[in-house]
């Protein structure tokens, strides 16, 4: 294989991103996207999620974790796990994992007035619960960004990446899956929304895209395929979208 050029890498080229237009409906996920990863919410629920796990079942949290990362593999979510085998209630459960600490998110006026720019509806699609994808939007900054949420009671507690999820996502909102884009920080969970017809951006934690994008030309990567676009800065490459969307 031909060895990287600087070509392969470099930001994508404006006219690409005429890609975006006739795009309808903007689709994105909430945690490690909308905010990044470095705020280390994420990481705070999945240590709620342990210790939840850890007193309903009384263990200790080595066998917690592995009981919830088990859960995480066979069931999509640890709710789900919980739910199969040990008949959780959902709502207590979804309220005590997402209280948390959110004074480290910051408000992200870049992001909020480019998704603004933004033609068309716009949704936070997520599998945590609506009342965490509400406190942190409006910590971000986000005020009347965002029709709706589809959360995963309204998933049914099915979580993405499963099929089923997202045809109940564009049923619900009528989305034609080839006008929409989707944002994930997670390429398994773009890999329906591409074969539905859905244009896929991967957002990649600052400073890595090229990392990513390397890797994938390189090896061949599986998440390769259906992932159209890598971002490492998604305030500025929505920006760069209603750009190329408004010329
Ligand atoms: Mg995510």
């Amino acid at each position: 294989m031909n060895p990287l050029t600087a070509e392969d890498v470099a930001p994508h080229r404006p006219e690409e991103l005429t890609a975006f237009r006739g795009i309808e409906a903007w689709i994105f996920d909430l945690d490690n996207t909308l905010y990044p990863r470095d705020t280390n919410l994420f990481v705070q629920i999945d240590e709620r999620i342990r210790s939840y796990v850890q007193e309903l079942l009384g263990v200790d949290e080595t066998e917690a974790h592995r009981i919830q990362k088990d859960f995480y593999e066979q069931h999509g979510t640890s709710l789900r796990g919980l739910m199969l085998e040990h008949q959780v209630d959902v709502d207590s459960f979804l309220e005590y994992v997402h209280d948390i600490d959110r004074s480290a998110l910051k408000p992200d006026p870049a992001l909020a007035s480019a998704i603004e720019r933004l033609p068309g509806r716009k949704f936070i699609f997520t599998n945590g619960s609506r009342a965490h994808a509400l406190k942190t939007a409006e910590q971000l900054g986000f005020k009347d960004h965002f029709e709706d949420i589809f959360d995963i009671v309204a998933a049914e507690l099915l979580p993405k990446p499963q099929r089923l999820t997202y045809e109940r996502f564009v049923n619900r909102f009528d989305v034609f899956p080839e006008k929409a884009a989707m944002f994930e920080d997670l390429a398994r969970n773009l890999s329906v929304p591409k074969s539905i017809g859905m244009t896929t951006v991967l957002v990649v934690p600052s400073g890595t895209r090229e990392v990513f994008h390397a890797e994938w030309e390189m090896e061949g990567h599986d998440g390769a395929e259906h992932v159209d676009f890598v971002t490492d800065d998604l305030a500025a490459f929505v920006a760069e979208i209603a750009d190329a969307i408004e010329a």
